[in-house]
């Protein structure tokens, strides 16, 4: 989501006449995006800001922090960063030239919540064969430990109309992997219609653009229902893959976590999914130390996690993000304690890991290359399509893009390796 709020402002700028510096030193503005679910994002962002004091003091460049954080923040970072040019918010991306134009000799904060614009300034793309579309924007979930309902506001949804005009404008163009975003896709339009229309738009994807591959991008286990599940198993083009957040196995912590679905219900989906699409990954994201939770909480979490037998975890120690209703609760656990939660949950989703890459082993399948392995440029990286990361030995050939077929050689702890068998399209 955060790389495609970069393609947002950078489409925004592109389309008024920017270009993207090579370098920083080239730059006369530098935009930091920022995101305030975690912490240690935060702090990132203020070292990163203190080391461009200096940058400021030697020439004159433009400095503007947007996203999350600055959404949260708005005027008091400018008070304390008086280095800062510009702070923009959630639904200010399309705004962005004008809004730099504006810090030309003040300072400028512009976080209104109202407005937003769906599909304004997004012809900006990194990669030619993927392309990311937001679908929802917002949430009002409320999860009593997170942030995003209050930096990103309600939800709101686009037509299935607009949509799809904007896929068919990026597979035009070339993309032949299309991603859906929002915090919460299965409520594709629950606001707007009472109902939601995720099903029915991939249903139309499939119809429309029967050779993309299409992934989505955060499901919600509350609003995952059985006609979501069967126009997954149905549609040809729905990748295999879906990451739906348990963050909790205690049915006593979800309820504190507002989250709005038991353990028991989660497993049936979980196992419903399994059972109806045929080489679905599940993955998930787990919090530990929610506020609370004891021994028996956390013994509850580990048993979920075993039951669905994750392909792959993200693991979090909780942190409590002020203005959330988590915040305001007086019963935190020890760090200690959460630090040794952590490492035993960890144990497992690692020992689930691979126990799921192992099944991989020799089967042939086919992948995406999404480019040259960032760690061995001697190999190529590709993506199957239940999202695992398939690695190998690079051709001279540019194949970033293409469609592979490959075996599975070797199942490391994160990864699989493989030999290329033919390059399909
Ligand atoms: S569904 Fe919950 S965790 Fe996800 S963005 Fe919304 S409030 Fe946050």
């Amino acid at each position: 989501m955060n790389r495609h709020d970069a393609e947002q402002i950078a489409g925004a700028l592109e389309g008024a006449g920017w270009s993207l510096a090579e370098s920083e030193e080239e730059a006369n503005s530098i935009i930091l995006l920022t995101c305030c679910v975690r912490e240690s994002a935060e702090q990132r962002l203020y070292g990163r800001l203190a080391s461009l004091k200096s940058l400021k003091q030697a020439r004159p460049v433009k400095i503007a922090v947007g996203g999350c954080l600055a959404q949260k923040v708005g005027e008091r970072m400018l008070h304390e960063m008086p280095h800062v040019d510009l702070v923009f918010g959630t639904q200010q991306y399309p705004n962005i030239a004008v809004l730099l134009e504006a810090a030309e000799n003040t300072q400028v904060c512009a976080t209104n919540l109202e407005g937003l614009e769906f599909g304004a300034g997004t012809s900006f793309r990194r990669e030619q064969f993927r392309a990311w579309i937001t679908i929802t924007h917002g949430c009002q979930n409320f999860c009593s430990y997170c942030i995003v309902p209050f930096v990103r506001g309600p939800e709101v949804s686009r037509t299935i109309e607009e949509v799809v005009d904007e896929v068919a404008r990026h597979v035009s163009g070339g993309a032949r992997e299309i991603n859906l975003l929002g915090q919460n896709v299965n409520s594709y339009r629950l606001r707007e219609d009472g109902e939601t229309k995720f099903p029915r738009l991939l249903r139309i994807l499939a119809e429309r653009f029967p050779d993309t591959w299409v992934r989505f991008t955060t499901s919600h286990p509350r609003d995952l229902n059985q006609e979501i599940i069967g126009a997954i198993a149905e549609s040809r083009t729905a990748c295999e893959h879906i990451h739906l957040p348990l963050q909790a196995g205690s049915d006593r912590i979800l309820a504190a976590m507002n989250r709005g679905y038991t353990a028991a219900e989660y497993v049936e989906k979980a196992q419903d999914l399994r059972r109806l699409v045929s080489d679905i990954s599940l993955t998930t994201d787990l919090i530990v130390g929610f506020p609370g939770e004891t021994e028996d909480d956390f013994a509850k979490t580990m048993e979920v996690v075993e039951a669905c037998g994750f392909d792959s975890s993200f693991t979090f120690i909780y942190n409590s993000r002020e203005g959330t209703a988590a915040a305001r609760i007086n019963n935190d656990i020890p760090g200690g304690v959460k630090q040794e939660r952590l490492e035993r949950l960890m144990q497992l989703t690692r020992k689930l890991t691979g126990v799921s890459l192992a099944r991989e082993l020799g089967r042939e399948i086919s992948v995406m290359v999404t480019g040259p392995s960032r760690k061995d440029p001697r190999r190529w990286s590709a993506r199957s399509r239940n999202n695992r990361i398939v690695h190998f030995e690079r051709q001279d050939a540019d194949l970033t893009g293409r469609l592979a077929k490959v075996v599975i050689t070797e199942a490391g702890s994160w990864s699989l390796k493989a030999e290329l068998l033919e390059i399909i399209d």
